[in-house]
């Protein structure tokens, strides 16, 4: 039985018989894995603390051959999302979280990926506002995916976003104010375009100085939801808990 050892993010886990746990997590070398934590809903588990989503984490795992599930014989947190977090980034935590977990797929290797979930987990441990690092995780999941609309030119006329850009009603690509319907579709302000400019070189520590205001936060919020949608073909359970809670406060 091989072993391997990796650093890896835990994305979630479930139960499984009595006292275990099955834990979904990316590794940096090998791509997703599902694993068995034996015992790890005993009291005195060795996994205590160890298996919050979007740890990250060195795990050692045994891979058995024609086996889809790994036995993981340890898992060792180096840096958690929540260490000095108020409970606001608790729902955001869950969220990335499981956007890795659709588009992670199984036992392919996706160093960028994994890149970007390990530098949004330490930019959550430092404090960065949580606002604009859920946009930024968001615009680069998809660019990494390679389905995040041209920002370059408008595909319609050629010309440049210098009044916004729209995402037109049922389309999935932006184009500029005048090529746009009168009315409908979503819009993206100059202020929205000019921070995914400066995420798009930017890394998630090196937002602190690009301000989203709360509008254009909103704007990408939409535009980055009709986008994951069309392309996971689905809505994410967990976006819809955080929109309930921006509802309630
Ligand atoms: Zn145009």
């Amino acid at each position: 039985m091989p072993v391997y050892t990796s650093e890896a993010l835990i994305l979630r886990t479930y139960k499984l018989g009595e006292v275990d746990r099955i834990v979904v997590f990316l590794t940096r070398d090998r791509g997703k894995k599902r694993g068995v934590a034996q015992g790890a809903r005993r009291v005195r588990s060795r996994f205590m603390g160890a298996l919050e989503p979007m740890t990250r984490a060195g795990v050692a795992y045994y891979e058995r051959e024609q086996r889809d599930l790994v036995r993981i014989n340890y898992v060792e947190p180096t840096r958690s999302p929540l260490s000095g977090r108020s409970s606001d980034a608790l729902g955001y935590v869950g969220y990335f979280a499981e956007l890795i977990d659709e588009w992670a797929p199984e036992s392919h290797t996706d160093e960028r990926l994994y890149r970007l979930g390990a530098s949004v987990i330490d930019a959550l441990a430092s404090n960065a506002p949580v606002g604009p690092l859920a946009r930024y995780f968001e615009f680069w999941l998809l660019r990494l995916q390679g389905v995040y609309p041209s920002l370059a030119r408008c595909p319609d006329c050629g010309g440049a976003f210098d009044g916004g850009a729209v995402m037109p009603p049922r389309e999935h690509h932006f184009v500029c104010g005048r090529c746009g319907p009168a009315s409908g579709g979503t819009r993206v302000s100059i202020s929205a375009l000019q921070f995914l400019r400066t995420a798009a070189a930017a890394s998630p520590e090196g937002l602190a100085g690009a301000p989203l205001e709360s509008a254009a936060s909103r704007e990408l919020e939409t535009a980055h939801r009709r986008l994951i949608a069309v392309h996971l073909e689905k809505e994410l359970k967990s976006a819809r808990v955080l929109r309930e809670i921006a509802r309630t406060t």
